[in-house]
């Protein structure tokens, strides 16, 4: 099999433009006459620090991050962030809203440091909604809220961001982050775990309230402190220098499309499209409830584990790649990110078009 015709629905890590893969390799040997690959380069070099500064202000311009948020490039994955968070932010208590597998997880790493209040728990639908605003259980003393913005496993998408009344926000935003505007001010801290809609897998991006550094529990950690972070502008270690080259060429990619701006257009459009299909399909079930669906990650399934895994596999071998559920869901899962192209979603309605008239009788 080669790159050709194929559409990869990985939930991460994940497609990226062949753009964006082929200007790596036209770089990869040779950065810009440097003599060496980016990969090769110190993170202390002078090469290098412009290639973090350029990222970083790419970055702050899709999102118009303002003054006030400092970006940090680290390591340690979305899931080093589900301690992180606590050790620095939590004093005595936090809210967790759980709508997910991710930030269900968030919340048991955070009770390790304090007090965590469960703002509200949608597993009684087997996390295939978001609650409501007034469904939220908030404590007015809580030292933040925490929420995650897209549930990857099980397509679930806010599409509201939560009133807390002056507590801080903090929200993981790894399967949505760049897909449409954000106002950042709004948050506190916003993180986001690369390899979904970023950047290779090894660099997860902070955004932070500098306001809010400097209160982590005396035994965090220097390399998971925010305020030292700040201070080393993320490289109080070595940064992961590779990834955030590649997200520059992403950035770079996405603002030649016309930005986040024009992202949430093509996502929607690319997403209602295939929701419009299963809502008038007779064989296939989409998992999430109206009103609550991620434009990211599409879950469905049939009424049969076994028509579920055949799906799945006459897909591959049409070039139709990774689109089994998560292991905690079943099913099938679709994951759309930025770089899908529409195409990708027209051969898969296409191929469940072909798939439901030659198992339709149930
Ligand atoms: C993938 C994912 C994570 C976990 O990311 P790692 O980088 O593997 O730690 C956390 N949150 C969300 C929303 C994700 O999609």
């Amino acid at each position: 099999m080669s790159r050709e015709g194929v559409y990869n629905f990985s939930a991460g890590p994940s497609m990226m433009p062949e753009e964006v893969l082929k200007k790596a390799q036209s770089e990869i040997c040779d950065y810009r006459s440097s003599g060496m690959s980016v990969m090769e380069m110190s993170h202390r070099s002078a090469i290098f620090a412009e290639i973090f500064a350029q990222t970083k202000n790419k970055l702050k311009k899709a999102l118009k991050v303002p003054d006030t948020h400092e970006i940090l490039f680290l390591q340690g994955g979305a899931t080093l962030q589900f301690a992180s968070i606590p050790m620095n932010l939590m004093g005595t208590s936090a809210d967790y809203a759980v709508t997910g597998n991710f930030s269900s997880l968030a919340a048991k790493e955070a009770e390790k440091y304090g007090r965590v209040n469960i703002a509200c728990n949608s597993a009684d639908r087997g996390h295939s909604y978001i609650p409501k605003q007034s469904e939220l259980k908030l404590d007015a003393g809580a030292s933040y809220f925490y929420y995650c913005s897209n549930n990857t496993i099980f397509g679930t998408e806010w599409q509201y961001r939560p009133e807390t009344k002056g507590v801080p926000i903090v929200c993981d935003m790894s399967s949505d982050i760049l897909s449409k505007p954000v106002n950042v001010a709004d948050y506190a801290l916003i993180y986001a775990g690369a390899q979904k809609n970023m950047a290779p897998a090894g660099l997860t991006v902070v955004i932070i309230d500098k306001a809010i550094a400097g209160r982590q529990m005396s035994v965090c950690p220097s390399v998971m402190s925010y305020d030292t972070l700040i201070k080393k502008d993320s490289m109080l270690n070595t940064p992961p220098c590779w990834c955030i080259y590649m997200l520059g060429l992403m950035l770079d990619w996405l603002e030649s499309i016309g930005g986040v701006g024009q992202m949430e257009k093509i996502k929607s459009e690319r997403a209602a499209k295939l929701y419009d299909f299963l809502d008038n399909s007779s064989l296939f079930i989409p998992h999430a409830e109206q009103g609550s669906r991620s434009d990211m990650n599409i879950t469905f399934r049939t009424h049969s584990e076994e028509l579920d895994a055949l799906f799945v596999k006459e897909a591959a071998s049409m070039g139709l790649l990774n689109l089994k559920g998560h292991r905690l869901t079943g099913g099938m899962r679709a994951s759309l990110y930025n770089a899908m192209p529409m195409q990708g979603v027209d051969a898969l309605i296409d191929f469940m078009k072909k798939f439901e008239v030659e198992h339709n009788a149930k």
